[in-house]
């Protein structure tokens, strides 16, 4: 049996219950005052899946008041399971990484149907839950349920490589699960939350990937990467490959006071708003939406840039209205309200006004398109004259 360190003394690199309750009172002690932490949300399992997808590929800061009123708004799986895609996407936008709020509305269903309403907690029905891997079902068991699980992110890669003196690649899957090991071994009986987030919390605060602030560090003293003189060494990963470039030329269709949009299939921006690809001709893209654009007076709106994960957007944007329009003979004359003469959209494209768009369910690489085309010159004016008014 490990012997524990005595009070006031460093315990050893391999003292694993007394490392892991230094990092358990450190945490206690100096954590930060988020809202997924206060006590009624931390012991809510619910509360704590949302904040555990949400905080996946976004910024502590960011996240904040998304799930203020995202938690407020469906307070526990069944509001969200009955919730539509388009209203959970809409309380997602500017988070990026839709697809965390569509699987987060299956998983709410899921938790509906299977679990009688209740995020269960065992690994493997968690794990099965949409978009809930390893590291979700490993926060969540400990957090919310205090039972340790490992839960194994880019920052308690980086603080154990360090700490162990690792010099193995991070990215590699035996390293992964020799960290997912000791993360196990090093939970200190009864504290799994506290040290789950310490750990969290070690690496997002002190252990930073460049300059960390060892001296703040409640594991300087076994700190094999810090007495060997190896931080800036570690942890050794793999270079990433450069995102793939993709060009392509994106068609915003303007028309009294509307905007033509397409709902996006499957992939990337399932179920959002977006703008079509710019068609080779006006054919193609009438038999494809049913609306002709007058491509002959498109005018350049500029280039977009948006950078995912693996893939650069490279977007040229051009702005144009619709043919068939008597434009020259109602120039000047007042959008009017309800734009009868606007042919029909087939979907998934379909008119919206335009003061909808901020309401509306657009990926911020979407959003800057607009941005473009209500920056650029304007569009002939094309109005119509609604039958009824007369
Ligand atoms: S001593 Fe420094 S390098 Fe080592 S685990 Fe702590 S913060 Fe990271």
């Amino acid at each position: 049996m490990t012997r524990p360190a005595p009070a006031g003394a460093a315990p050893a690199p391999s003292d694993n219950p007394a490392l892991g309750r230094a990092l358990a009172d450190w945490f206690a002690a100096t954590r930060r005052d988020l809202p997924w932490r206060r006590p009624e949300d931390r012991a809510d399992p619910w509360r704590e899946l949302v904040s555990e997808l949400m905080l996946q590929q976004t910024r502590v800061a960011t996240a904040i008041p998304y799930y203020e009123r995202f938690v407020a708004r469906f307070p526990d799986p069944a509001a969200l399971a009955a919730a539509s895609e388009e209203e959970v996407l809409a309380a997602w936008k500017g988070l990026g990484y839709y697809s965390r709020a569509r699987n987060l509305r299956r998983a709410a269903q899921e938790i509906v149907r299977e679990h009688g309403g209740r995020v269960p907690s065992d690994f493997d029905a968690l794990r099965a839950l949409p978009g809930v891997g390893d590291y979700t079902a490993g926060a969540v068991r400990s957090i919310a349920f205090g039972i340790a699980t490992p839960a194994v992110d880019g920052n308690v890669l980086r603080v154990l490589a360090r700490h162990d003196g690792l010099a193995d690649d991070v990215a590699a899957p035996a390293t992964r699960r020799r960290i997912a090991d000791r993360t196990q071994a090093l939970s200190p009986p009864g504290r799994a939350a506290d040290f789950c987030e310490g750990l969290m919390e070690l690496g997002a605060t002190v252990c930073l990937p460049t300059a960390p602030l060892c001296p703040d560090c409640p594991w300087r003293a076994t700190c094999r990467a810090l007495a060997d003189g190896r931080i800036e060494a570690l942890p050794v990963k793999r270079p990433k490959p450069a995102p793939a470039v993709e060009a392509r030329d994106v068609l915003v269709v303007r028309a009294a006071g509307r905007v033509l949009l397409e709902r996006r299939g499957k992939g990337l921006f399932e179920g959002m708003w977006g703008f079509p690809d710019a068609p080779d001709s006006a054919d193609a893209f009438a038999a494809r939406t049913g609306v002709r654009p007058d491509l002959a007076a498109a005018r350049d709106a500029g280039r977009v840039e948006h950078v995912f994960t693996h893939r650069r957007w490279r977007l040229r944007v051009r702005v144009c209205g619709i043919e068939g329009a008597d434009a020259a003979a109602e120039a000047g004359a007042a959008v009017p309200a309800r734009p009868a003469g606007l042919p029909d959209a087939r979907p998934p494209f379909r008119w919206a006004d335009e003061a909808e768009i901020p309401a509306l369910a657009v990926p911020k690489a979407f959003q800057k398109v607009w941005a473009a085309a209500c920056a650029a010159p304007a569009v002939s004016p094309v109005v119509y004259r609604d039958p009824e008014a007369t």
